[in-house]
């Protein structure tokens, strides 16, 4: 069981043949609408998997907050802490361009209004979880308090730090699990993550920070994983990438579906998370890319 506290965003994928100059007026070459935001991709990522998933999070009383509502209710998961705000819903705005490069402007919106007390109401879901699962795509708040309620529950706790941001005493130390990606874990450690005395040394100041454990993900080179008793490597699947958008949000999401409790088969759940995040860079979009528990294993 696993819940999942976080954004929910509309990606507006438009096409543009190039980025316009200040001042210029260009044509979209297409529109397009998909679900997305890190909660959401996550979620989404450990229901496919078979996870009993519920969610946290806030919408806006707008047909995309609808749509994001039928994103997650389709895919099985339990929506009830979804509450409204009065901003809009979180949206994505990503110009793809023709060369492939993509340039993002995200509106918070209703993600900015979800509170402590909201984690709160939604205690019952957190306490009979086995996992809470949770980025930086909410105010901060909403994790410590998420984090609190867990710990005194023994429910495990996974941090996806994403987009970075310095990490309060108060929350790491509720942390068992961090999994930053190259970037963040520079940005968290000082640390540049370029090979594999980089990579230890990086984990070790995580632990020491308050983590439990820590994994750092390594784009097409695979993950790193630290415990307290054990640190190895799994490679990722060498594949054509077409999109590695939610790359890092299926790998969480699926790992969390696939974690026992104590970490003790840590190695297992990431090799399985690589299958499925390789999978999910071969396809365009972000939700639309998240693989299922059937695909994964025949990937296998
Ligand atoms: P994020 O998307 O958060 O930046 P990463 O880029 O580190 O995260 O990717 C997360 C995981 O996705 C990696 O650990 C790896 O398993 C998989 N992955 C990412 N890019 C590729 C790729 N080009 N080929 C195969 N697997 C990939």
């Amino acid at each position: 069981k696993v819940t999942v506290l976080g954004s929910l965003n509309v990606d507006t994928i438009l096409k543009v043949q190039r980025l316009p100059k200040p001042g210029e007026t260009l044509q979209i070459i297409s529109k397009q609408n998909a679900g997305g935001g890190k909660g959401a991709n996550q979620g989404i990522a450990a229901a496919r998997s078979n996870a009993q998933t519920s969610f946290i999070g806030k919408i806006g009383k707008d047909e995309n907050g609808k749509m994001m509502c039928e994103v997650l209710r389709s895919a099985g998961i339990d929506i009830t802490n979804v509450t409204t705000a009065s901003s809009g819903t979180g949206q994505a705005f990503i110009l793809l361009q023709k060369n492939g490069e993509n340039s993002i402007l995200v509106y918070g919106g209703a993600n900015q209004e979800l509170t402590a007390a909201d984690v709160q109401k939604a205690k019952n879901k957190i306490v009979n979880s086995d996992f809470l699962v949770t980025q930086f795509e909410t105010p901060l708040e909403c994790a410590i308090e998420g984090f609190k309620i867990a710990k005194n529950a023994g429910v495990a706790t996974i941090l996806n730090p994403a987009p970075a941001k310095k990490i309060p005493t108060e929350l790491m130390q509720n942390v068992d699990l961090i999994t930053p990606n190259e970037t963040e874990a520079e940005l968290l450690t000082g640390i540049k993550v370029i090979d594999e005395k980089t990579q230890c040394l990086a984990a070790e100041k995580l632990l020491e920070f308050g983590a439990k454990n820590v994994i750092i993900t390594l784009g097409s080179k695979g993950a790193f994983y630290q415990t307290k008793n054990e640190r190895g490597f799994v490679p990722a699947l060498r594949v054509d990438a077409v999109d590695t958008t939610a790359a890092g949000d299926t790998f969480l999401g699926v790992l969390s579906s696939q974690l026992d409790k104590d970490f003790s088969n840590i190695k297992e759940a990431i090799k399985f998370a690589n299958k499925a995040s390789a999978l999910a860079v071969q396809k365009l979009g972000a939700i639309p890319s998240i693989p299922s528990y059937k695909e994964i294993k025949r990937s296998l």
